[in-house]
């Protein structure tokens, strides 16, 4: 293979000190270049990010704030994290921000940390109807530390239905109620959750770990100024490092939110990652990223429409996002077996719950498809439209057993792999 690329170049060491783990790392880049990755949660990040994630700052300990560290030497490292909460701030239109948590769950847990006491109630969308793990699942600390009371959506609009969501909120009296989903196609209102909150005394938390590439680029609303507190991660549509943050507009918030991450919850900051998250917030600012989030916008109803076309049913009947959740029972298929099937034709997608699910998690009637990774490497609404009608392909022409039927995989293998050609990742002189 010609090497024009930095990214294996950047390996050279790594290949003379630890040959097993470089090799690896080698074929996982193979791998994310060789198929259509439409998971929905992931994408492509700059090399720039990965330039600072892979450098020296990784060796600072940093515990504490800009200006009030517990160790000597910081003052390269107050620069860096000066300069991410500089620009998350801006970014969003908020005053305050903690960019030390390590993940969008930890953000979490230290928004809770700061919001609530244990055993208060908390108030998140239900795991299967596209809320989050960390929303009051009963199998994560959010469900076993506090008294979770999901939401459920509306089962005929398989939308968020404000009025049940007060009705319900007035019965179990929250403290926190959580807005932003994992797998929720449509827009969501954060004025009304907060009128929701005001009618209750609750706090909104809103995880914006999905949209916040859309908030930045004001292509979903922003939950400022409604929300109380706001999560995110920034490795999703921010298009970041693999991490996390906390954003707030209220001063005494704010101290309670950077007492919980530190030293409530975490030691040392990863400051490589900070620095790293800081050369997203920049490109997140400019005139293309919000190019890119129109794109991953248009993308996503083209492959919408395209499983449409071949037969199968959008949830909510749409997108406005950058993902779409579908009904794949309707090809008499299950999520599993879609999944599967996919797989084995260079698309990856996941399996989903969908609202009213009759599956279990592990089988599901639905799959998520998102458009924020295929977009990055620059797929187009009429490559999405093609996938998007080779999925439903897919999902109608699968045997007994299973697997897709021989001829059809051997089809949609060929155009996969000629979209994927035609759109090479890290290539070049490409972000
Ligand atoms: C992805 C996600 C998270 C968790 O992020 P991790 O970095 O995987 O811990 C939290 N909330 C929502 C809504 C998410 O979609």
């Amino acid at each position: 293979m010609k090497v024009i690329n930095k990214i294996e170049n950047n390996l050279k060491n790594l290949h003379a000190q630890d040959p097993k783990i470089a090799k690896l790392v080698d074929q996982e880049l193979d791998r994310q270049r060789n198929s259509i990755e439409l998971i929905a949660s992931e994408n492509f990040t700059y090399r720039g990010a990965l330039e600072a994630a892979g450098s020296v700052l990784t060796n600072k300990y940093a515990e504490g704030y800009p200006d009030h560290r517990y160790y000597g030497g910081c003052e390269v490292i107050d620069k860096v994290e000066k300069i991410a909460i500089e620009r998350v701030c801006k970014l969003f239109g908020c005053k305050y921000a903690n960019v030390q948590p390590h993940s969008g769950s930890s953000a979490n847990l230290a928004a809770y940390h700061a919001l609530a006491n244990i055993g208060d109630t908390i108030m998140g969308l239900a795991l299967d109807n596209g809320g989050h793990l960390t929303h009051g699942s009963p199998v994560n600390f959010s469900g076993i530390y506090y008294d979770s009371q999901s939401y459920t959506l509306n089962k005929e609009t398989e939308q968020l239905d404000y009025d049940l969501i007060l009705k319900q909120a007035k019965k179990v009296k929250p403290k926190v109620i959580v807005a932003g989903y994992s797998a929720y196609p449509r827009k969501i209102s954060f004025k009304k959750m907060r009128d929701i909150c005001n009618k209750v005394g609750a706090y909104l938390l809103v995880d914006m770990a999905h949209i916040a590439g859309l908030v930045a680029t004001k292509q979903h609303p922003n939950p400022f100024p409604y929300a109380h507190v706001v999560t995110s991660t920034t490795h999703k549509t921010l298009r970041g490092p693999r991490s996390g943050i906390i954003l707030t507009n209220d001063k005494e918030l704010a101290k309670k939110i950077n007492k919980a991450v530190f030293p409530g919850l975490q030691g040392g900051p990863l400051m490589h990652i900070i620095a790293a998250k800081a050369v997203c917030f920049k490109y997140a600012a400019s005139a293309e990223y919000k190019n890119y989030i129109k794109k991953t916008m248009a993308n996503a109803k083209a492959i919408g429409k395209g499983m449409e076309d071949g037969g199968l049913r959008l949830i909510t009947g749409g997108t406005d996002n950058h993902l779409c959740l579908v009904d794949v029972s309707v090809a008499r298929a299950t999520g599993k077996q879609v999944e599967a099937a996919c797989d084995k034709a260079f698309i990856t997608v996941n399996k989903n719950t969908i609202p009213n699910e009759k599956l279990s998690p592990f089988v599901t009637s639905g799959i998520r498809v998102g458009t924020p990774a295929v977009t990055t490497r620059g797929f187009t609404e009429k490559d999405c439209y093609k996938v998007g009608q080779n999925i439903a392909k897919i999902a109608f022409n699968l045997n007994a057993n299973g697997n897709c039927k021989p001829a059809v995989l051997k089809e949609v293998q060929k155009d996969s792999k000629a979209m994927l050609k035609a759109r090479p990742l890290y290539a070049g002189s490409q972000y």
